[in-house]
C-alpha cells in the first residue's frame, strides 16, 4: 500500500471556491480509499493570496515535501490550483517532487504518470493558468472603467463609506457622518502650517473617533500622511493615464484647500505662523517673556515647599540681578491677562477698522468676482463644443477616433478651468469668514488666551507679540506688536485725515510697496483667522 499525504489549504478567495476545508479532507480522503493508499497524515495550511505569494506557496511545499521525505511516496492535493498557478510552475513542482521520489496527485483532477494522465495534467494547468490571467485582467479593466465613470471601486477612506444601495453594484461612496469632520479637521489644522503632521496623529488619536462601524480609529503618522495626500477628499481620482478625473462622491474638502495641502507637503509655501515653539504645557509664557533687567528668556519650573508644589517663573540668568527671584505661575499669567486686555484695541476702533477693511476686501471681492464671471464664460463656451461635437459624434459625422481625442482634449481644459474657478471661490469665502474670526479674536484677546490650553495659547500669544514681551518684576512691555492689533491702534490714530485718503496704509509702514504691504496684511488676518478657528477646535474637544 502506497503511503500519502494529504495536502489541503484553505482558500482565500471565497467567492472563487467555496468548498469548505472538511469538504476537501472528504473528497481527498475517500480518493485514497478508492485508489488503496494508506493516508499517514493530513496537512492543513493557511490561506496566502493565490495571486500574490505563488513563490511563498511553492516553497512552503517543496519544504513540507522535504521534511517528510522518507514517510510518504504519494502526495494528494484537493486541486491542483491549490498550489501552482502557472503551467511552468507546475511542471517544475513536479519535477522538484520527483527528486525527492514523491507523486503528486490530485484528488478531484485526474493526473498520474501514463501518457494521458500528463495530458490531462498539463491541459489542467494551463486551463487554470489561463482562468487567473483573464480574471485579472478583467478585474484590471474594471477597475479602470469604473473610475473613469466618476466611481470608486475600492474601500472608501475614511471619511467615506458605502451605503448598500439594491439593485446598484457599485453604489456612491458618502460621508461617514461619525467621521468625515476629522478629516476636514486634519487638512485644516495641518494647513495653517501650525502643526506637524505627528501632532495631527496625536491630537487626533486622543479623539477616539470611530467610524460608521464603531470601529475606533486609530491615527499614526504615516495614517494622516495618507489622508493628506489623497485626492479622493477634493472629489478626485486619478485615472489609468495618471490624470485627475472628477469623481461623483461629494467632496470633504475643496480642491484649492488640497492642493495647498501638497504645497506644503512639498515644502513649496510656509505659514507665517509656522514656527518651533518650546512647548511646555505648564509654562506657556517661559522663552517668550524676557527679563527686562538683562533681556534673557524667563524659564518656567516647579518647586515643593510647605507640603505642595509650586510652579514659578524666574530669570535664569546668573549674572542678572533678578536671578532667581520668581513669581507665582498664576501671578505672571494674571498678569498676562490684563496686559491683553489693556493693549486690546477699544471697542470704537475696532469698528472703524472694521469699516475701512471691509471697504477695501469689497474691493477685492468685486475684483475676483469680475474674474470668476469671466472664466466662467470660458467654461460654458467649452461646454457648449463639446455638446456639438458629442452631437456630430452620435451623427457619425466625425470618426470615432477623432472624436475621442478631441473630447478628451476639451475634458482637460474644462478641468483645468473649473479647478482655478475653485480656487477663486475659496477666496471669496474665506475672505468673509476669515474677517468675521479675526473680529473676534481682537475683541477678546485675553479671554482667548486665557481659557485656551497651552497650545492654542503658545500661538495666541506669539501671533499678538511676535517678539514676546518683557517683564519687569511688575508689568509687561513689549517690542511689537502685531499687524492686526497694531494697525487698529494706528488708524484710529489717524482716522481723520490719512485714512480717507489713502485707505489701509498707516503711515508707519508708508515705505512698503502697497501690493506687498497688502498681502503680509492679508497674511496676518488669515493667520489670526486660523488660530480662531484653532480655538473653536478646542473649545468642542
Ligand atoms: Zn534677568
Amino acid at each position: 500500500m502506497k503511503k500519502v499525504i494529504i495536502y489541503l489549504r484553505t482558500s482565500s478567495d471565497r467567492q472563487l471556491d467555496n468548498t469548505s476545508l472538511s469538504t476537501q479532507e472528504d473528497i481527498c480522503r475517500n480518493y485514497c480509499r478508492t485508489e488503496g493508499f494508506e493516508v499517514v497524515e493530513c496537512s492543513v495550511n493557511e490561506a496566502v493570496s493565490a495571486k500574490e505569494t505563488n513563490e511563498k506557496r511553492v516553497i512552503e511545499l517543496l519544504d513540507f515535501a522535504k521534511e517528510m521525505q522518507g514517510k510518504f511516496e504519494v502526495l494528494v492535493v484537493y486541486k491542483l490550483d491549490r498550489f501552482a498557478r502557472s503551467q511552468e510552475q507546475h511542471h517544475w513542482l513536479r519535477g522538484q517532487l520527483l527528486k525527492l521520489s514523491i507523486v503528486l496527485r490530485s484528488a478531484s483532477e485526474r493526473i498520474d504518470e501514463t501518457p494521458s494522465g500528463k495530458l490531462v495534467e498539463g491541459v489542467m494547468a494551463a486551463v487554470n493558468e489561463y482562468d487567473n490571467a483573464i480574471r485579472r485582467e478583467r478585474s484590471i479593466i474594471g477597475v479602470w472603467k469604473r473610475i473613469s465613470d466618476g466611481l470608486w471601486p475600492k474601500q472608501p477612506p475614511t471619511g467615506y463609506w458605502r451605503p448598500k444601495v439594491p439593485g446598484v453594484r457599485l453604489s456612491l461612496c458618502e460621508w461617514d457622518e461619525n467621521c468625515y469632520q476629522a478629516i476636514i479637521d486634519i487638512f485644516t489644522f495641518f494647513n495653517t502650517g501650525a502643526y506637524t503632521q505627528d501632532q495631527l496623529a496625536k491630537l487626533m488619536a486622543e479623539k477616539k473617533l470611530k467610524d460608521y462601524k464603531s470601529v475606533t480609529l486609530k491615527f499614526s503618522k504615516q495614517y494622516i500622511s495618507k489622508i493628506l495626500k489623497n485626492p479622493f477628499y477634493a472629489g478626485l481620482m486619478v485615472n489609468q493615464e495618471g490624470n485627475f478625473v472628477q469623481g461623483k462622491h461629494k467632496p470633504l474638502i475643496t480642491i484649492a484647500t488640497w492642493e495647498k495641502t501638497q504645497d506644503l507637503l512639498k515644502s513649496k509655501s510656509n505659514n507665517a505662523t509656522h514656527k518651533r515653539l518650546y512647548n511646555h504645557p505648564d509654562f506657556t509664557l517661559r522663552r517668550f517673556t524676557k527679563c527686562s533687567f538683562c533681556d534673557k528668556p524667563f524659564t518656567g519650573c516647579w518647586s515643593s515647599g510647605n507640603g505642595g508644589k509650586y510652579a514659578h517663573y524666574y530669570c535664569a540668568n546668573p549674572k542678572c540681578e533678578r536671578y532667581c527671584q520668581t513669581i507665582p505661575k498664576k501671578e505672571l499669567e494674571e498678569k498676562f491677562c490684563d496686559y491683553l486686555k489693556k493693549i486690546k484695541p477699544k471697542e470704537e476702533f475696532i469698528v472703524f477698522f472694521e469699516k475701512v477693511f471691509i471697504t477695501r476686501y469689497e474691493e477685492r471681492i468685486h475684483e475676483i468676482k469680475g474674474d470668476y464671471l469671466r472664466k466662467m464664460d470660458d467654461i460654458k463656451e467649452l461646454e457648449k463644443e463639446q455638446a456639438w461635437l458629442i452631437e456630430k459624434g452620435q451623427k457619425g459625422v466625425i470618426p470615432d477616433d477623432l472624436l475621442e481625442k478631441q473630447l478628451k482634449d476639451l475634458e482637460q481644459k474644462i478641468t483645468l478651468s473649473k479647478f482655478s474657478l475653485t480656487d477663486m471661490h475659496a477666496e471669496e469665502v474665506s475672505i468673509d469668514s476669515l474677517l468675521s474670526y479675526a473680529y473676534a479674536f481682537i475683541r477678546t484677546a485675553d479671554l482667548v488666551w486665557y481659557d485656551s490650553l497651552s497650545d492654542a495659547r503658545l500661538k495666541y500669544q506669539r501671533l499678538i507679540f511676535p517678539d514676546g514681551v518683557s517683564f519687569d518684576g511688575r508689568e509687561f512691555s513689549n517690542q511689537r506688536l502685531a499687524l492686526p492689533f497694531n494697525l487698529i491702534t494706528d488708524i484710529a490714530a489717524k482716522k481723520s485725515t490719512v485714512v480717507r485718503t489713502r485707505g489701509l496704509e498707516p503711515p508707519t509702514l508708508a515705505g512698503y510697496a502697497p501690493q506687498a504691504y497688502a498681502y503680509t496684511k492679508f497674511r496676518h488676518v488669515r493667520a489670526v483667522c486660523l488660530l480662531y478657528q484653532t480655538r473653536t477646535y478646542f473649545q468642542n474637544k
